[in-house]
């Protein structure tokens, strides 16, 4: 492998079964395979040509105590395959969840396993939970998508067969009822492709979560919680899994950071290649709407057997005023108009020059300045 930044070159010799780890400083690394074969986070580096990775990114060669973990999903994928159809049952092929406090390298296990079925001519689904950092869009969604290539070290997901869902925080408390209201969704849209696509259900999904579990002493207790949990339940199997040396831990302040370079490079591209538009548009020709109307009290600040009175889907109308500024909207498929306001002004950054696919938009707490 060579690796070069800014005008120094480095060749390293990687041994068999052996890792590289890589944090991208503030200027891009453009890296080479000279000799071999190696991956990054499952998917192989092509030889003999440069790539060149951003600032910031970081990543490693693969991580042999996972590979073991794919083989055994590759066992039940082929298995699912080979069954009947009409056997709705023994069709399915594995769906994996993954757990684990937040900066475990829940993703990057994503990310391999989903690349290493796609490298063998499955298409898994990725489905991404992750409100906080996801891998397949901008923060505050939850999203999936078939994954039918290796997933490009440097580019990341194709969006373009994303199924993505708007909650608008980067943290489920703001609104865990809504939360569970939108995975439910996703999860029969779902459920409804599988029913008709038996190489997507025999190929399977690997589910990613957002690491909302307390403590650090935790970790040993969620693995026991969850076998407790599911003991009952057939064909199910909690495997624990050690967390690779590897993985990158970040404050608070870092994940806010690479939250706002994850909106930024939505509207800009990786490598500034996409120019998004500022547009004016009157008040009166957008609707804004807030989905829960605020923040609710959670169950647990409520009487014994109360429920949360607010409906978490209610739509509530938003004024369009300066608490809007730098809010990130979502464009609702709705088509009917509902109300009219006052004639003012707002100006507002699109990733395209045309007209807003809808005058409907959803705001939420997540917010974007660009600097
Ligand atoms: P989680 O999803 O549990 O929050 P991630 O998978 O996003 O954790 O990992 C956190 C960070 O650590 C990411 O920037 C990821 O690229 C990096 N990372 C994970 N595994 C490794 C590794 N083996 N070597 C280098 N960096 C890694």
């Amino acid at each position: 492998l060579a690796a070069s930044s800014s005008s120094q070159t480095r060749q390293v010799k990687l041994d068999k079964e052996c890792e590289l780890r890589v944090e991208v400083g503030e200027t891009p690394l453009r890296f080479r395979l000279l000799n071999g074969t190696a991956e990054i986070f499952g998917t192989e580096l092509p030889p003999e040509i440069w790539l060149t990775f951003p600032p910031r990114l970081k990543f490693a060669t693969p991580m042999v105590s996972y590979v073991n973990v794919h083989a055994v999903l590759d066992g039940r994928r082929s298995r699912a395959k080979a069954s009947s159809a009409d056997a709705p049952g023994s069709s399915q092929g594995p769906r994996v969840i993954v757990v684990g406090p937040t900066d475990s390298g829940k993703s990057t296990l994503s990310k391999m396993l989903l690349s290493w079925a796609a490298k063998q001519g499955w298409k898994p689904t990725f489905v991404d939970l992750d409100i906080g950092q996801g891998s397949i869009t901008i923060p505050g969604c939850i999203a999936a998508t078939p994954v039918e290539m290796p997933i490009d070290s440097v580019e990341g997901l194709p969006l373009e067969m994303a199924l993505v869902y708007y909650f608008g925080h980067t943290t489920p408390s703001v609104n865990a009822e809504l939360y569970k209201v939108l995975v439910k969704e996703l999860a029969q849209t779902l459920e409804r492709q599988f029913s008709g696509n038996a190489e997507a259900r025999a190929a399977g999904m690997v589910i990613n979560t957002m690491g909302w579990i307390e403590g650090v002493g935790y970790e040993e207790k969620l693995c026991s919680m969850l076998k407790d949990v599911l003991k009952n339940k057939p064909n199910v199997d909690v495997v624990k899994l050690q967390k690779s040396g590897g993985v990158v831990s970040r404050n608070a302040k870092v994940r806010q950071k690479s939250r706002n370079y994850r909106i930024r490079e939505y509207f800009y591209g990786l490598t500034n290649d996409l120019s998004p538009h500022s547009h004016i548009a009157s008040f009166n020709d957008l609707f804004v709407y807030r989905i829960g109307g605020g923040p609710q009290a959670p169950r647990s600040a409520l009487p014994i057997g109360a429920e949360p009175s607010a409906d978490p889907t209610r739509l509530v109308l938003v004024t369009i005023n300066r608490d809007l500024l730098h809010s990130v909207l979502a464009v609702s498929f709705a088509k009917e108009p509902d109300q009219i306001i006052s004639r003012k002004k707002i100006t507002y950054l699109a990733p395209s020059a045309g007209d807003l696919p809808s005058k409907f938009l959803i705001v939420g707490s997540l917010t974007w300045l660009e600097t």
